[in-house]
This record gives C-alpha cells, structure tokens and sequence, in this order.
C-alpha cells in the first residue's frame, strides 16, 4: 500500500491491494493524517492567467496587462505583457504566447549546445508532461521539453538542455554522460536544487482551479 501526496497535480493518491484493504487504507490514512496535511499545506498556490496576474518568467516576473482595447496579439514591453480582447480570451492568449517564447527561447538553446557536441537535431518541440522537464529520442535526433521551462530562470533551462542534447551522445545516464554534461554545463548542482524547490510550482502556473481544499491541519 502506497500513499503519496503529489505537489506537480495536487492529489493523494493511495495505491490499495486488488481485493480489500479498505480498513487498512483507513488505518494508513488515519496514522498518516499529520504528514499528510503537511504535505499538502506546503502544496504550490494556483497562479491563473488573470488581469494584473505576475508569472514568474525567464528568472524574473512577466505582468500580465490586460485591457479589452490592448492588440489582441500579446506583446512584451519588459516586466510586462500586454493583451487585448475579450478577458475569457486571456488565458489562451497568455498560455500561446508563453509556449511560443519557450520554443523560440529552447530550440535557439537547444541548437546552441548541439554544436559543441556537433551533433544534428532534427526537431525541438514544447508539450506539458507533468513527469520530466525534457525528452530526447537519441537516434531520431528529437527532443521535447515542458514549455513551463521558460518560467524557469535561464541558468536552469540551459541545464536542462545540455542535459537532453549529451543524450543525443549517450542515450544512457552513465559515467560518459554525465562527463559530457558537466563540459556543457557546469551548473547541474544548482539547477537541480532550483527545480527541486520550485518545480513543481511552475506547474501551478496558468491553472484555474483552487485546487484541491487542504484539509485544516490538525487542530
Ligand atoms: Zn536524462
């Protein structure tokens, strides 16, 4: 039996045996209660796309400037980012505009760091997987990465693209690799720890909802 408080989603999960184990799970439950509200009182805070909302962006913060007369096509002034249209049209139009900066930004990034180890990439692309920040199929020579790593600062994106293009050497995460990525980059240590404290808020970023309620913890 398994009971896992996730910060990337916001859910609890509790993997049960096939037959039974309801009193078990209740029992889990129960011995678990303070740990488990711990966890989720220290989960990320939503971050939807509304007006006057600041997104954390590239290492600083993007202001999202919305006014109904604004150009419906969103352009960055600095700190800001003004967008026109109607306001249920906001998050859309902000969510776009953020996948499209992060492919420019990580495809540039991407094909930087694959000439140093002279290798040819045939695809960049941005997605959203909820488990990993980047992806490369070695021999294809394709790599995808969350889009969420342009609300990253610059030093932990970089890393994570050294770390997808040394896989388009060493498909495997052995000593070999690992050498490579520390020639191309040499902040693995920190953009690890950056991810780890911060990751799984990127992941809040642009979402609507409260998010799952935190239960009251134990008082
Ligand atoms: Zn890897």
């Amino acid at each position: 039996m398994r009971l896992r408080a996730d910060p990337v989603q916001g859910v609890v999960r509790l993997g049960l045996p096939a037959r039974g184990g309801a009193a078990a799970a209740a029992q889990l439950l129960a011995d678990h209660q303070g740990w488990l509200c711990n966890q989720v009182a220290r989960w990320p805070a939503p971050l939807p796309f509304v007006p006057g909302a600041a997104i954390p962006f590239d290492g600083g913060t993007l202001h999202l400037e919305w006014a109904p007369n604004n150009a419906r096509t969103p352009r960055r002034e600095g700190d800001l980012l003004f967008v026109g249209g109607p306001q249920s049209m906001l998050a859309g139009r902000a969510l776009r505009w953020l996948k499209a900066a992060a492919l420019a930004e990580l495809t540039d990034a991407t094909h930087r760091y694959a000439a140093m180890v002279a290798r040819p990439v045939a695809q960049v692309r941005v997605a959203d997987p909820r488990a990993r920040w980047g992806s490369c199929a070695t021999t294809a020579g394709r790599i995808a990465y969350s889009w969420r790593l342009i609300l990253a600062p610059p030093m932990v994106r970089n890393n994570v693209v050294a770390h997808e293009v040394a896989h388009l050497v060493h498909p495997n995460h052995g000593p070999q690799f690992h050498a490579l990525l520390r020639q191309l980059d040499p902040n693995e240590r920190a953009a690890r720890a950056w991810l780890k404290a911060h990751g799984a808020g990127l992941h809040w970023v642009g979402r609507e909802e409260p998010g799952p309620q935190a239960p009251d913890p134990g008082r």
